[in-house]
C-alpha cells in the first residue's frame, strides 16, 4: 500500500493556528490547509482537497525563535510587576 505524503512547502504560525502550504505526492498539486496549534509537531492524517486521496502531512514545531519573541514578553511583564500581586494572579 502506497500512502500519499502531504509535503510541508512553507507554514507559518499564527496566534490561534497552523498556516500551511502543502503538496500532495499523489496529484502534485500545491494546497492551503490550517490546523489547531494543538497539533503541532504532530503527523496527521487528511484527505487530499484537490485529489480526495488520503494521506499524511508532519506538521512543523513553532521555531525557536518564535519561541524566544514569547519568552521576551513574558520577562517583561515580571519586570514590570515583580510585587506579590503578580505571584497572586497564578
Ligand atoms: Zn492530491
Amino acid at each position: 500500500m502506497t500512502n500519499t505524503i502531504f509535503r510541508l512547502q512553507s507554514h507559518k504560525f499564527s496566534t490561534d493556528n497552523i498556516q500551511t502550504t502543502l503538496v500532495c505526492s499523489k496529484c502534485d498539486e500545491v494546497f492551503s490547509k490550517e490546523f489547531p496549534l494543538d497539533l503541532e509537531g504532530q503527523t496527521i492524517e487528511f484527505k487530499c482537497p484537490v485529489c480526495n486521496s488520503t494521506g499524511e502531512a508532519d506538521l512543523p514545531y513553532k521555531s525557536a525563535e518564535e519561541r524566544e519573541e514569547l519568552e521576551e514578553d513574558f520577562d517583561e511583564v515580571e519586570e514590570e510587576d515583580g510585587g506579590e500581586e503578580f505571584e497572586e494572579d497564578y
